[in-house]
């Protein structure tokens, strides 16, 4: 046998080692891939620098001015329903002039859609709440509702008066975009307020961005967001980004699957702007 034929009769065994090295090296880059590229919620949860206390004179609770229209006037929720069946009517409870979450009820939304706009509302969390972190009087404000369930932009509606959290997710953030500037929270069991100047985005033809969303927030009438440019709506795992959609959309209030006490709404004004 000649030396190139010996050679010639390696080569199967040498074609396995390289597929076997291949095949490990393929593996071991998935697992790679797993591990660094799966998106968690914790990837989007940032704990400093922490928004200062600011201890807040009053909350905001002046009536509604004279062109407002009036979303929840203390007496009923004709202006509302149920988001994940807009034929059905919002089973959140009303009595005393007040607005209560009614957790297993789902999110509830405006039946009329709006676009730009200066809204105002009032909040309570319960004095006597229970549980910590986002589980303690977790609900929201969606900016917009573009969808069933979340889908929306959420400014966050929390007791973060001594509770600690991820400070975008604190009340007064763009959950999981950006943090209240200042702390300017009331103790559990009085009135808050929000006073907010929404900018819906506006989308090009061809589905891209034409003018992002762009928002600022007044809390217990302290700024706490200043015209900040949103990145896309609220998405819980991952890095928010823009889907084209109508620019007018309801409001929507979240009523959070958290076992706390449920908190309360009242005095909800908006106007188109
Ligand atoms: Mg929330």
């Amino acid at each position: 046998m000649s030396l190139y034929n010996k050679d010639l009769l390696k080569l199967p065994a040498k074609l396995l080692t390289m597929k076997k090295q291949f095949y490990s090296v393929f593996v071991l880059a998935m697992v790679i891939k797993s591990v660094s590229g799966q998106a968690k919620h914790e990837d989007t949860e940032f704990y400093t620098p922490v928004p200062p206390v600011v201890t807040p004179v009053s909350a905001n609770t002046a009536a509604p001015p004279k062109d407002a229209v009036i979303l929840f006037d203390g007496k009923n929720l004709d202006n509302w329903v149920t988001t994940n069946d807009t034929t059905k009517p919002a089973t959140w409870d009303v009595s005393d002039g007040i607005l209560t979450v009614n957790k297993t009820g789902g999110n509830i939304q405006t039946k009329q859609s709006f676009q730009d706009y200066q809204l105002h509302l009032e909040w309570r969390i319960p004095k006597n709440i229970t549980g910590t972190g986002q589980a303690r009087g977790n609900s929201g404000l969606f900016l917009a509702s573009i969808g069933k369930g979340d889908a929306g932009y959420e400014l966050q509606i929390l007791d973060s008066y001594n509770n600690p959290t991820y400070v975008n997710g604190q009340a007064g953030s763009i959950y999981k975009q950006f943090a209240p500037l200042v702390n300017p929270n009331f103790p559990p069991g009085e009135w808050q307020s929000y006073d907010i100047a929404w900018k819906a985005p506006r989308f090009k033809e061809d589905g891209s961005v034409l003018t992002p969303a762009r928002v600022t927030v007044y809390f217990n009438g302290i700024l706490v967001q200043n015209n900040v440019e949103l990145k896309g709506p609220t998405l819980y795992v991952g890095q928010p980004s823009y889907q084209k959609h109508n620019p007018a959309n309801p409001i929507k209030l979240q009523a959070h699957g958290d076992k706390s006490e449920p908190i309360s709404f009242r005095n909800i004004w908006i106007r188109p702007a």
